[in-house]
């Protein structure tokens, strides 16, 4: 099974759309050559920019949360089919800080994933333990119980449409990466969990390793088997150390 790996930077919030502009400009001749797919997930106000600048470049726009109802009295959230009519390829769900700062839980990605799909974009979601879950050795039940209710309502011929995103909490913005056999380990056991749904669904299922992705450590961890790519905080807002990861790719 040959998987694309995909490399997505997480700009979180950061960036207006002038700096955004500027980025991209510096970014699309880094990467005009790029073997695997690229994606950034700008803040929603720099989404409609980033899919115009970067369109017809191979370059995807996806972004970093949204609702899973079309429409409703929801104030401040964004609907799946206002992301389709921007032409955003996906959205990031359940990052960690979404969790933690805003409260999502697994039981509204359960919502989220189908939505997403339903609406032909692609999910990017996240799950991984806390440093104390993991010194308590408790990372693949967090894991699991993260994987299964997130995907509980997805269909087994999508599931393989869903990118999952291993990302040790502990590791995410604070220098602090993975080893290659932690990344590795969580990353096959991920793969599993969608094995045990269907077998097909896990071998092209795409896992990407986050936290602490950096130029210099990206090409080892991109290496190992079960990796399919990165999902990219800090060191996807600056278009050349960006570039340099996909060139890990
Ligand atoms: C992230 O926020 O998804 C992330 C991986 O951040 P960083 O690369 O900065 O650790």
């Amino acid at each position: 099974m040959t998987r694309t790996p995909l490399i997505a930077g997480n700009w979180k919030m950061h960036k207006t759309i002038a700096e955004a502009e500027a980025f991209i400009q510096a970014l699309l001749p880094r990467v005009a050559a790029a073997r695997s797919d690229v994606a950034i997930c700008p803040p929603f106000t720099a989404l409609g920019a980033m899919v115009d600048s970067a369109r017809g470049s191979g370059v995807h726009v996806y972004a970093q949360n949204v609702h899973e109802a079309g429409s409703g009295a929801f104030t401040g959230e964004v609907s799946p089919p206002m992301l389709v009519e921007l032409d955003v390829h996906g959205a990031i769900v359940g990052h960690s800080e979404r969790r933690q700062l805003f409260g999502e839980t697994d039981r509204a990605l359960q919502a989220k994933v189908p939505a997403l799909l339903d609406a032909g974009l692609v999910p990017i979601l996240c799950v991984g333990e806390t440093e104390e879950e993991r010194e308590a050795e408790q990372t693949q039940r967090k894991l699991r119980q993260q994987v299964r209710e997130a995907l509980a309502k997805v269909d087994d011929a999508r599931l393989a449409d869903v990118v999952i995103a291993y990302e040790p909490i502990w590791a995410i913005g604070t220098g602090k990466v993975a080893t290659p056999e932690q990344a590795q380990d969580a990353i096959a056991f991920v793969r599993a969990l969608v094995n045990d749904r269907s077998r097909a669904a896990g071998d092209a299922v795409r896992v990407l390793y986050g936290g602490s992705v950096k130029p210099d450590n990206a090409a080892e961890l991109l290496a190992l088997p079960d990796v399919d790519g990165a999902l990219v905080g800090g060191a996807s807002l600056d278009a050349e150390s960006f570039a340099a990861i996909v060139a890990a790719a």
